[in-house]
């Protein structure tokens, strides 16, 4: 059975992913000393297999890491602390924290202040969203859930002003409803400032992703499972096509689904390289069910 495959426009690696692995490959080309990676570089096993196999070493605790040495901050950044204790234990830090997300905490600097109150919906484990919090002060809080919006808006009619920002990988669609609940539920005299910090290529995938999974007969999602923004896609797929199936690499696939079905799709998350994706696609045009 001849399959019409459509793959995504926006699928795979986006500017800040590129960026860090080209820095980080010119980094290793410019010498031998060790470099330590503080997390996974991107939430791709290949990638950091490929990193591992040219010397990075991957660390999960700052701990870890010997004084002097060098340190890669990846594109999610790090804790406020980190950087400081990587600056006592004088490390020197490669920081290759996505402009995108660098940007958000001096989008709102102007409300780190006892008038103002900062909202971050965001994943409250991901690290992104971690490091991001940890530069907002005390008047700041992550945003989850529904329950959590209900909770904290009844918290914020004694400051003045409120910002309400989002973990750049946020389904945008929920984000801006809890922005609209925020707005119209404090009190007239709380001035809102809500500013849409998801990053445009993740809203443009997610807004391809949904159009693309309304008239597909299956879509396949692919990314790494500890991944966010391919979690995201996953869901929003999900909603508009039953049959939507996430896999890490085309090992994954059970081509079974395939079976009967014309229209497929794909996606790829924001640390999927191209390979994964163009093995996937070839699995599915060979496969004959
Ligand atoms: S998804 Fe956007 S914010 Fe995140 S690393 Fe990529 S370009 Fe940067």
């Amino acid at each position: 059975m001849k399959r019409n495959i459509e793959i995504g426009k926006h699928a795979g690696f986006c500017g800040g992913v590129n960026l860090c692995i080209k820095t980080l490959d010119e980094e290793l080309e410019k010498s031998s000393e060790k470099i330590y990676c503080l997390g996974e570089l991107v939430h791709n096993k290949d990638v950091v297999n490929s990193f591992k196999n040219k010397g990075v070493i991957f660390v999960d605790n700052i701990k870890t890491v010997p004084n002097n040495s060098k340190l890669v901050i990846r594109a999610h950044g790090a804790e406020k602390h980190t950087y400081e204790l990587a600056e006592k234990r004088r490390m020197r830090v490669l920081d290759l924290t996505c402009p995108k997300v660098a940007k958000i905490k001096e989008d709102v600097r102007e409300y780190i202040n006892e008038e103002s109150y900062i909202i971050l919906v965001a994943k409250k484990d991901h690290p992104e969203a971690k490091s991001t919090i940890s530069f907002l002060g005390d008047n700041a809080s992550i945003i989850e859930n529904e329950d959590e919006l209900k909770e904290i808006v009844n918290k914020l009619n004694k400051y003045k002003y409120v910002a309400v920002i989002a973990q750049t990988t946020f389904d945008e669609k929920v984000f801006l409803e809890y922005a609209e609940y925020i707005k119209g539920n404090v009190c007239k005299d709380v001035n809102v400032m809500v500013k849409n910090t998801i990053c445009n290529a993740t809203s443009i995938r997610q807004n391809e992703t949904r159009e693309m999974a309304k008239s597909k007969d299956v879509m396949i999602i692919v990314g790494g499972k500890n991944s966010s923004n391919t979690h995201k896609l996953y869901n929003i797929s999900k909603e508009e096509c039953e049959n939507t199936y996430w896999v890490e690499t085309k090992d994954e696939l059970n081509l079974n689904v395939l079976e009967g079905k014309l229209d497929v799709g794909i996606m790829a998350g924001a640390s999927t390289p191209k390979n994964v994706i163009d093995d996937v696609v070839q699995a599915i045009e060979e496969y004959e069910g």
